[in-house]
């Protein structure tokens, strides 16, 4: 790889569109090894987020034609220092050893009106951690990255953001011929789990420690503040830390139906983003047992399953803190919190999509909530309903019944022209009803039309994207980009995409080949 010829520079007079800074390199050489981005054929713009580009207040130019060949990995924005970072994991709950970043590379990071943010170009070309792979993403992952990326955020659910999308001719091989692509992606860290996984397990612990207290400095200051509650130990707190922002992280998952689909612990981010996208899913029909990944035949991940998992991989990387937090009790401690924190936030979710924000006096009123939640879920799972248009039915029915003088039985029927079983779902509207009392229902109906959202990326909306992608036409990822930027919002007129997918989805198969 050191034998390519170096690439030249975006900017020949020297001035960087971008302020960089490359606090990462200061870790040294056994994280990462420098390189540069192996070049594409043809690169040609596919998306361009000009919505993310301005909240970071990066300058017009960077989406100027040339610029093009930096985001295809044909040359270097001046002023990045292009590396890519070792790691390893558990895939599927086997240690699986030595991985990183085999096909992306990490930019610096760039002064933004956020703070400094990562750049990573994904697809750019084989990296020493690339193990057998080509080190290319295809165009129909990245499309699927891309878009997902910005409907997570849409959601306002935290996640690595997606800056550009670069299409290339340049044939990539998976089960058939496929065509390149380049996501740029952004985010404040892209440090996963198992980046600590790999230099605990290598009994490095000088480097581990390096990299945990970079972690806190630069990404994570309130496990500062946070340490007084672990005898000090900010190891400790740390762990507490990351365990906080995914339990949050996956009651926002659950609640809004979304399947990760691989969730191994090299795709789990310390920050506590969505990270990663690939054979995941928002679900159709409800399922709790849905597999969205044909490569997972035991169902690990599972729908039902993400939070456990999560928790096992808080385990694991709680395994690999273990020679700095330096103390088995404490780390077992830090663990059991999640057995409350997640059903906290998933019942606070979970509430919100009931319209129920209210503070509760009581535990025996969270959990009363809670039953009624479980079992609203209950009759969605028996009648297998579309996961977001029921709740999103429900928002407009509890809308509808706000403005009758009282709650009327026909009232409800926009909810309950959903399922078969009428009688099963009245008497839970009337145990709701109770609950809240109607008066209240103008203005839970607007927490539940700002919580439950009108458009996901189905799979069949990204498929179809891709589809015309690949005879060129890019112009339907930017028709998402646009819905899904706002998917609480009505946008008339675009009802199609807010419906049930149609039959020819049925066929679609989501793997891990990307
Ligand atoms: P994933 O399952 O996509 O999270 O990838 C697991 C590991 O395989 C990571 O280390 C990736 O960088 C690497 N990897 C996946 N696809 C490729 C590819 N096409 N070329 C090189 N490395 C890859
Ligand atoms: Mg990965």
């Amino acid at each position: 790889m050191s034998s390519r010829p170096p690439l030249s520079h975006t900017d020949p007079s020297g001035v960087s569109a971008l302020t960089w800074t490359h606090r990462l390199t200061q870790l040294g050489p056994s994280f990462f090894t420098r390189l540069q981005p192996t070049p594409v054929a043809s690169p040609r713009w596919a998306a361009c987020n000009q919505s993310l580009r301005q909240a970071l207040n990066w300058p017009e130019t960077l989406f100027d034609d040339d610029h093009l060949p930096a985001f295809a990995g044909n040359a270097l924005l001046t002023g990045s220092d292009p590396l890519a970072t070792v790691y390893s994991g558990h895939q599927f709950g086997q240690w699986a050893g030595q991985l990183g970043d085999g096909r992306a590379l990490w930019l610096g990071e760039a002064a933004s009106a956020q703070g400094p943010q990562e750049i990573q170009l994904k697809g750019a070309g084989r990296t020493p951690y690339s193990r057998g792979g080509d080190g290319r993403a295809v165009l129909r992952s990245s499309i699927r990255e891309y878009l997902c990326s910005e409907a997570m955020h849409g959601l306002g659910i935290p996640t690595t953001r997606a800056l550009c999308l670069v299409a290339s001719p340049e044939p990539v091989w998976r089960e058939t011929r496929e065509s390149a692509a380049v996501v740029t992606r952004v985010a404040p860290s892209f440090l996963r789990f198992g980046h600590f996984e790999h230099f605990s397990s290598q009994g490095q612990t000088d480097a581990l420690k390096a990299l945990a207290d970079h972690a806190i400095a630069h990404h994570l200051p309130e496990c500062l503040s946070r340490q007084s509650r672990w005898q000090g130990n900010v190891y400790a707190a740390l762990l507490d830390e990351v365990q906080d922002r995914t339990a949050k992280l996956l009651a926002q998952w659950q609640a809004v139906g979304f399947c990760h689909g691989v969730m191994n612990t090299d795709n789990m981010s310390l920050l506590g983003l969505t990270i990663d996208y690939g054979p995941f899913q928002f679900m159709d029909g409800f399922d709790p047992g849905h597999i969205c990944n044909h490569s997972d035949h035991q169902g690990r991940y599972a729908y039902g399953r993400q939070p456990n998992v999560a928790y096992w991989n808080l385990y694991c990387l709680a395994q690999a803190l273990a020679p700095l937090i330096n103390d088995e009790a404490l780390t077992l401690q830090v663990l059991e919190g999640y057995k409350s924190l997640f059903p906290r936030y998933l019942g606070d979710a979970m509430r919100a999509k009931l319209g129920l924000t209210g503070a509760l006096a009581l535990e025996t009123e969270r959990e009363a909530d809670w039953t009624l939640v479980e079992d609203l879920m209950q009759i969605m799972a028996t009648e297998q309903v579309d996961f977001t248009l029921f709740w999103r039915h429900l928002s407009h029915a509890v809308q509808d019944q706000s403005s009758a003088a009282a709650v009327q039985p026909e009232g409800w029927h926009r909810i309950t022209d959903q399922v078969l079983d009428r009688p099963r779902l009245h008497q839970w509207l009337e145990r709701y009803t109770a609950r809240t009392g109607q008066p209240q229902f103008a203005a839970m109906a607007q927490t539940m039309l700002q919580t439950n959202p009108k458009f996901v990326l189905r799979n069949h909306l990204a498929e179809i994207a891709i589809r015309q992608a690949k005879q060129g036409d890019f112009s339907e990822i930017e028709t998402l980009h646009r819905l899904l930027q706002s998917p609480f919002d009505e946008h008339p007129g675009a009802e199609a995409y807010a419906s049930v997918p149609p039959d020819w989805a049925s066929q679609l198969e989501i793997s891990c080949s990307s």
